[in-house]
């Protein structure tokens, strides 16, 4: 009996059916929308697209408003360009190609060249070539590799790594590599081959080789369709074509003739990654009339349907929106006739987060495809492979960017603490970099939010370092250099007393220490900083100077509405006499205090009636004694007292001598 077979991966791939779906979203927003050449290579889709607003251009010139970046990506200077225009860039590039675009960038800016297996003239290569930094080479066989090893001594004589176009062709990618292992020294490989494409290929294959005749399905300047066409017709006849009428003319005359050859043909369909569903079915309509079967159109709709239902694969990325959640899965629906469920454990890296809190009914979810159950119709997804893996592309460009990340510390290690990023990724953190200094205890990082830089990530491994250290050390240095810039003379704080020394106390401003003088301090005499404060004790300070070239700030913490001076002279007035404690002796007389912070001089001819040749015999230090106020400097903050004037007839003969109090 003649049979169809459907090629189960045949058809729109994951990238391609984004890009059309963002492009046609960016239409609905904005009317109109321009693609940097064709979305796909089908030029039906093409013309409905068109008639949808997207329209392809070749020249970001000729694109108004809004521009979007087709799944095969661009290089980096065309954003520079759009962005010059002025034009809105909506960006459809896919993931697998951006993380190639990634790769390059980073280790040609760390001195790598790059080798491109690749066709140098595809868009996506030439989009490739366009991140590296440094020297970059593209190569699409082993003649062209054997002619660049040739010509091009120096090129990855110090460093080389090697990147592969998506679509690549299996074969000549291991020809390539085994050669690049032999001549180059340690040559970085990344297997960049996308598996949506390399899968569909290998089912190519395997179909057409127990097929009699193949139609393959796609553009004619789609290179995945033509690789396809290229497997298929070396086991059996094949024909390309870009859609159903393709069946028509000399292809429709070929399949009659097989199909007349016998009762038992079987043909196999398969379609590039450009292809829509749509499109499929109407070269089905057009098989039908050529075989006049019904039973093969049943066995047709049948396949359809179980294409339909296997449009997924393992490992894939899907939307799934969510339709219901209860305390051991989500059920999800992903657009295809499958029922989908993300058990529990696969909804969230953090096992305390119940399903209803980590999805609710009607979001939309990306998630991965992990088994499939065709027979039953059903597949599983996790989305906490998704997140694991947006966290890793979020750390690596967190590192490229040099960009803080927040998570919690969830375990510790041996020799160090796991963090697990806000967006799930795992993160060791050695313990020379947790900023828990050499004697303290890494337990302490225990559930607390930490933010940390990246240091080291190997994709391949799923690996990444950070360091707590130096995202704290950053942010140190933020609020240092904001402090000096903010500095001024005059301006207060209130900060803790972090030392102290004989000749005064530092003061933590917020990550910056000032100095108070002993002399600082208070308005009253003080002989050493103890007297006055205590280590921890909050100060209020105000800035005199500061230096930020030696990062020296100098504080006081004397307020002027406590000026004891001030005080004194509200209080007191010349002739007023006055009750003073004796606080030194000199030879040339006596200081009394007359308030805190407020001295005068007993000037030894202003102690007695009598000649005085000696102050100690006859004061004492705190011995209190009357005295009158005879003069005050108030320039100069000094005040003279005289004893003898209150000696009966010492008034005459007092003499105010002119003498440095002190405040
Ligand atoms: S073939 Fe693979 S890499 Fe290319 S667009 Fe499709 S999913 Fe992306």
């Amino acid at each position: 009996m003649t049979r169809i077979i459907i090629g189960e991966k045949a058809g729109f791939c994951f990238g391609v059916k984004r890009a059309v779906d963002t492009a046609l979203a960016a239409a609905s927003e904005h009317g109109r929308v321009y693609t940097l050449g064709p979305l796909i290579h089908n030029k039906d889709v093409i013309s409905e697209l068109r008639e949808k607003g997207v329209i392809p251009v070749d020249d970001p010139r000729d694109a108004e408003g809004c521009i979007v970046i087709r799944s095969h990506g661009v290089p980096e200077s065309t954003y520079r360009e759009i962005a010059e225009l002025g034009l809105k860039c909506v960006d459809a590039t896919c993931p697998y190609v951006e993380r190639i675009h990634r790769t390059v960038a980073k280790y040609s800016s760390e001195g790598s060249d790059v080798l491109v297996c690749g066709d140098k003239e595809h868009p996506e290569v030439i989009g490739i070539l366009g991140y590296a930094r440094g020297r970059a080479e593209a190569v699409r066989n082993v003649s062209e590799l054997n002619e660049l090893i040739n010509s091009d001594k120096s090129f990855g004589a110090k460093s080389l790594i090697v990147v592969v176009q998506t679509t690549f062709d299996m074969c000549k990618w291991t020809d390539l590599q085994e050669i690049i292992k032999k001549h180059y020294t340690n040559p970085q490989i990344f297997d960049t081959i996308c598996r949506a494409t390399a899968d569909r290929q290998s089912e190519a294959h395997a179909l057409a080789k127990e097929c009699d005749a193949m139609i393959v399905i796609g553009g004619w300047h789609s290179s995945n369709s033509r690789k396809l066409a290229d497997i298929c017709v070396e086991q059996c006849t094949t024909v390309f074509i870009e859609n159903a009428g393709g069946l028509e003319g000399g292809n429709r005359e070929l399949l009659t003739r097989l199909l007349s050859s016998s009762n038992d043909v079987k043909i196999g369909i398969t379609a590039g990654a450009s292809t829509p569903a749509y499109i499929i079915k109407e070269v089905h309509r057009i098989m039908s009339e050529i075989i006049k079967d019904e039973a093969v159109d049943a066995e047709f709709a049948a396949a359809i349907d179980q294409m339909e239902r296997v449009r997924v694969y393992t490992g894939q990325r899907v939307k799934a929106t969510v339709v219901a959640v209860n305390k051991t899965e989500a059920v999800v629906d992903i657009g295809t006739k499958h029922s989908g469920y993300i058990p529990a454990e696969d909804l969230s890296a953090d096992p305390s987060v119940a399903p209803e809190d980590a999805v609710k009914v009607g979001d939309v979810i990306d998630c991965v495809v992990t088994k499939i159950n065709d027979a039953e119709g059903y597949v599983y997804l996790s989305k906490k492979q998704v997140d694991a893996q947006q966290g890793m592309e979020k750390i690596v460009k967190a590192k490229e960017e040099n960009a803080t990340v927040e998570g919690t510390v969830t375990n510790i290690v041996k020799g160090g603490v796991m963090v697990t990023s806000k967006d799930g990724a795992r993160v060791f953190v050695p313990a020379s970099q947790s900023g828990v200094p050499r004697n303290g205890k890494l337990e302490e990082l225990q559930g607390k939010q930490v933010g940390f830089k990246v240091i080291e990530v190997n994709e391949g491994r799923g690996r990444v370092v950070g360091s707590i250290k130096a995202a704290e050390k950053e942010a140190t240095d933020a609020v240092k250099a904001k402090f000096w810039d903010e500095l001024e003379v005059g301006k207060k704080f209130i900060g803790e007393v972090k030392s102290m020394e004989s000749y005064g106390v530092f003061v933590d401003l917020g990550g910056v220490d000032g100095m108070v003088h002993l002399t600082e301090l208070t308005w009253n005499r003080v002989k050493h900083p103890k007297e006055v404060v205590n280590i921890g004790d909050k100060l209020e300070v105000t800035v005199k100077s500061y230096d930020p070239e030696k990062k020296r700030v100098s504080l006081t913490a004397k307020k002027p509405e406590d000026n004891p001076w001030t005080k004194f002279m509200n209080e007191f007035a010349l002739d007023d006499v006055v009750k003073v404690q004796v606080v030194s002796i000199t030879p040339f007389g006596a200081f009394a205090q007359i308030i805190p912070g407020v001295d005068g001089l007993i000037h030894i001819s202003q102690i007695s009636k009598e000649r005085v040749t000696n102050v100690a015999q006859v004061l004492s230090v705190g011995q209190i004694v009357e005295a009158k106020i005879t003069e005050i400097d108030e320039e100069k903050s000094r005040v003279s007292l005289s004893m003898k004037a209150l000696i009966e007839g010492g008034d005459d003969e007092a003499e105010a001598e002119e003498a440095p109090a002190e405040e």
